[in-house]
């Protein structure tokens, strides 16, 4: 479903990413976890094409980013991607949210596209928000929101950057328990959290990364037992 060969990145002189070899399979859930500032959602953000790679092969989904033919608005619309911050339009109502995207890209019909998105509200359990704004939620509630606009355009894959980083303690939950439930639907899923006890759980694969690198790839049970890298031990110890 992903592929990345040999993929570099710069800012400038800044070598953001380097020399990334990374392969995910339809149907894996990947965690990605590393220091702040160490190229996590710049890894993630390539998939989507939110970021051009400098050099090397990215493959997501069949399309070959590298290319510079692609059509970027087609392709787009098989990856889902969910955001720290919910980034969901404050004067719309929730299910609008969700009807946006699927009516204006898609060209569902609007009676259509609002029957899926409460398909979505009552998968991720807020059905009875439809018609609320925004700011009458919790921070849960609109990372909920989030997902089920992200699941209303029936991706390929779903990208999460910190999903419940800006969350309140008590709503973390809520919004890993969706997650979870993703996961055990088959969706293929890459997240960069902090979120260790969920990683541990939930994803067949854990990714390190520092520095721009990919330092290790290893299952849930193998990383946590003893990471092979004295980096990710020194991380994992300070998450503690
Ligand atoms: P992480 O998500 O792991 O915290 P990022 O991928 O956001 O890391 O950033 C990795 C590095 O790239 C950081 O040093 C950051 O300052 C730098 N960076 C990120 N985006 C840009 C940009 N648009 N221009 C220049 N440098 C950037
Ligand atoms: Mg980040």
């Amino acid at each position: 479903m992903i592929q990345f060969r040999n993929v570099n990145k710069h800012y400038g002189s800044f070598q953001v990413l380097k020399d990334i070899n990374l392969t995910i399979e339809e149907g894996q859930v990947v965690v990605i976890i590393g220091p702040s500032g160490s190229g996590k959602s710049t890894l993630l953000r390539c998939m989507n094409r939110l970021e051009t790679i400098s050099d090397g092969e990215l493959i997501v989904n069949g399309v070959a980013l590298h290319d510079k033919k692609v059509d970027i608005n087609k392709f787009r619309r098989n990856i889902g991607m969910v955001f720290q911050h919910f980034n969901l339009y404050p004067h719309k109502r929730v299910i609008d949210n969700i009807v946006l995207a699927p009516t204006k890209v898609l060209g569902v019909s609007k009676s259509e596209a609002a029957a899926t998105a409460m398909t979505y509200l009552k998968r991720v359990g807020i059905e009875d928000k439809a018609q609320s704004y925004p700011s009458q939620l919790s921070g849960g509630q609109q990372q909920r929101v989030a997902i089920a606009r992200g699941l209303a355009m029936k991706p390929q894959v779903m990208l999460f950057d910190e999903p419940t980083s800006a969350l309140d303690p008590e709503t973390i939950g809520e919004v890993l328990d969706v997650m979870r439930s993703l996961a055990h639907d088959g969706m293929t899923m890459v997240i960069v959290t902090h979120e260790m006890g969920f990683a541990r759980e939930v994803a067949d694969r854990v990714i390190f990364m520092d520095q721009g690198q990919i330092l290790e790839d290893s299952t849930p049970a193998e990383f946590f037992a003893e990471p092979r890298e004295e980096r990710a031990r020194t991380f994992l110890s300070r998450l503690i």
